[in-house]
């Protein structure tokens, strides 16, 4: 069914607590995690407790937690205190846009310059 958690994904096995993640914060539909393979000085993920395979999907089915993920990325700023200087949230949608994750989330990154536009 929609939303529901996958067995061969990866994200869904760090909601389940199968694949152990750095966790900054929790909610009761996201989860915020520092990144493996940091491309800043802070790089934290944030995802849906639920699976959908990219954000416009999951916009689409659930919008309210869409907006609590949303909430959440900006919770992760304020807490590495990214707020004031700058930060950027990006949801790489397809593999010709770098996703290798086919589980929604969100990257925080920031404490660095972040050229515009993106590479
Ligand atoms: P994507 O490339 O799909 O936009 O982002 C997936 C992200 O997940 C990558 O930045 C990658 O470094 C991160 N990642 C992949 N495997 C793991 C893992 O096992 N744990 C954590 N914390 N991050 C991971
Ligand atoms: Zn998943």
């Amino acid at each position: 069914m929609a939303g529901e958690p996958q067995a061969d994904c990866l994200f869904c096995k760090i909601v389940s607590g199968e694949v152990p993640a750095t966790v900054v914060r929790e909610t009761d539909t996201t989860v915020a995690f520092r990144d493996i393979n940091p491309q800043a000085p802070t790089h934290v993920l944030v995802i849906p407790k639920v699976h959908y395979s990219d954000a416009a999907s999951l916009a689409a089915a659930e919008p309210q937690v869409t907006a609590d993920v949303l909430r959440e990325a900006g919770g992760v700023a304020a807490d590495e205190k990214l707020d004031e200087t700058g930060y950027r949230v990006v949801f790489n949608t397809g593999s010709g846009a770098g996703q290798t994750v086919f589980h929604a989330h969100a990257h925080v990154l920031g404490g660095r310059g972040l050229n515009w536009p993106p590479g």
